[in-house]
């Protein structure tokens, strides 16, 4: 790919702030933006490259607006391409005629994500790195932050890489191994071979494992409330989510539909979705509900399964508890949560775990909030593994980087067994070498270019 024209676009969102940030990129971005923005004392291409220069925008010959021009030189930038970033006044009008300005002047408005593409393209950062921009951007919590920015630190990709040296290391050994079999390279016999394959194959089984926190700390969790009518499903999901997004009333049969929402709880984001109380019905409406939010649950992998402790169970709730036993058989996480803790008990803990198999239970109270912070704790050690450290240590994030080292992993299992069977340097080597290829695709070593695209597509323009 090509990056011999000029980009342009708005980086900050579209609206009235109190400024906008439009930025340039390629290598006329100095003679294009100088022709809209003329700094006070000198022209723009001559200004020194990295220092804030205060002038004014021009449109037709007329002052529109003053600002702020930093100009960077290649390839010292975040594109690695000569830049420029403008600062206005953040009107919509204001910034959308800046921009057109600049496209006049014959920049092409940036296709999503085309900067860090560009970037990547240019060797300014990896691929893991440019997906941790997009992490940043979407982060939820605070631990989602921490790894969004250790992995544009490049601690995913700095671990990605030794082990990714260790493999070419051990490739060349096993070469050299079976090319003189009568020398004496006690280092790099079958035995030597395979213990420092199974030391790679623990560090992929670890970064595997970090998935389950990785996800959970950044795209979330499908979850999904489930009850009885009136159990106090949608006064959970309102103060999970901290407002009044469902409709709360006394009428059973309110939530006739499934509502999703995101919600953070503790460092775990949930992908939540409240859903139709289940129960026997005739009403044909509520029936459509009522399947749909077995369906809800039958996709989610964390059931919030609620119960009213101001009543004993009831044939409703013996109706969820048998759908529990199928969806715990089925491998979903179930927390039962045991609602309206604020009123008279008629109902235990064992009550409810007795009848089927929880991941854990405990009593909240929607309306007044208590026992969340207990709720928080139980989900968080249901999904993150408390020894990793979100700041320092290298953690997965995305489906795609999963499936990278899983299929790497999967390589040196067989290379391993292969060592095991006494095969051909070329067989082990072949696995070896499929190994490398997949852990290159986590950094963009070995990548097509539809994963790229389909990368940079997701980001939004000016990014
Ligand atoms: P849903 O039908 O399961 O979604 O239940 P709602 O959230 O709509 O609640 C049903 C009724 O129970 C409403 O009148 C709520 O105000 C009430 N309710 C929900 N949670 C609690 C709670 O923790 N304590 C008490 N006392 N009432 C609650």
């Amino acid at each position: 790919m090509f990056f011999d024209d000029t980009i342009a676009a708005i980086s900050t969102p579209i609206g009235k702030a109190a400024i906008s940030v439009i930025r340039i990129s390629g290598p006329d971005a100095a003679a294009v933006a100088g022709q809209v923005f003329k700094p006070l004392k000198c022209p723009l291409e001559n200004l020194p490259p990295r220092y804030a220069a205060y002038g004014k925008f021009y449109a037709g010959g007329k002052i529109i607006d003053d600002g702020i021009a930093v100009l960077y030189r290649a390839p010292s930038s975040f594109t690695g391409q000569d830049m420029v970033e403008l600062s206005c006044h953040g009107g919509m009008l204001v910034t959308q005629c800046i921009l057109e300005q600049l496209l006049l002047a014959g920049a092409r408005l940036a296709a999503p994500g085309e900067f860090t593409r560009r970037a990547y393209c240019l060797g300014k950062l990896d691929l893991s790195q440019a997906e941790a921009i997009a992490l940043t951007l979407e982060a939820k919590n605070r631990a989602a932050l921490a790894v969004g920015a250790a992995q544009r630190e490049g601690i995913l990709s700095g671990k990605i890489k030794d082990i990714f040296d260790e493999i070419t290391d051990i490739v060349a050994s096993v070469y050299v191994y079976f090319d003189f079999p009568d020398e004496d390279l006690s280092d790099v016999g079958p035995d030597e071979l395979k213990s420092r394959l199974l030391d790679i194959s623990d560090k992929l089984h670890a970064l595997l494992a970090s998935y389950t926190t990785g996800r959970a700390v950044t795209e979330g969790i499908p979850t999904t409330i489930c009850g009885k009518p009136n159990s106090g499903k949608s006064s959970l999901l309102n103060r999970l989510l901290g407002t009044e997004r469902a409709i709360v009333t006394d009428i059973a049969g309110t939530t006739r539909d499934t509502i999703e929402e995101t919600a953070v709880v503790g460092n775990v984001t949930l992908r939540l979705c409240d859903t139709a109380g289940i129960r026997e019905t005739d009403d044909a409406v509520e029936k459509i509900g009522i399947s749909r939010a077995i369906s809800a649950a039958q996709s989610a992998e964390l059931i919030l399964a609620v119960f009213d402790g101001s009543a004993p169970l009831d044939g409703d709730d013996e109706k969820i508890l048998t759908l529990v036993s199928e969806w715990s058989a089925a491998g979903k996480k179930i927390i039962a949560v045991i609602n309206k803790a604020d009123l008279p008990q008629k109902l235990t803990e064992g009550d409810v775990t007795s009848r089927a198999d929880f991941d854990a239970a405990l009593r909240v109270s929607a309306a007044l909030g208590d026992g969340f912070d207990k709720l928080a704790d139980i989900i968080s050690s249901l999904y993150i593994d408390g020894s990793l450290d979100f700041g320092s240590d290298a953690i997965l994030t995305g489906a795609r980087q999963y499936s990278a080292v899983e299929g790497a992993l999967h390589r040196i299992e067989s290379a391993i067994a292969a060592l095991e069977e006494g095969m051909t340097a070329d067989i082990v080597g072949l696995d070896l070498e499929e190994a490398l290829k997949k852990l290159g695709e986590l950094d963009g070593r070995s990548v097509s270019e539809e994963v790229v695209d389909s990368i940079f597509r997701n980001f939004c323009v000016g990014k």
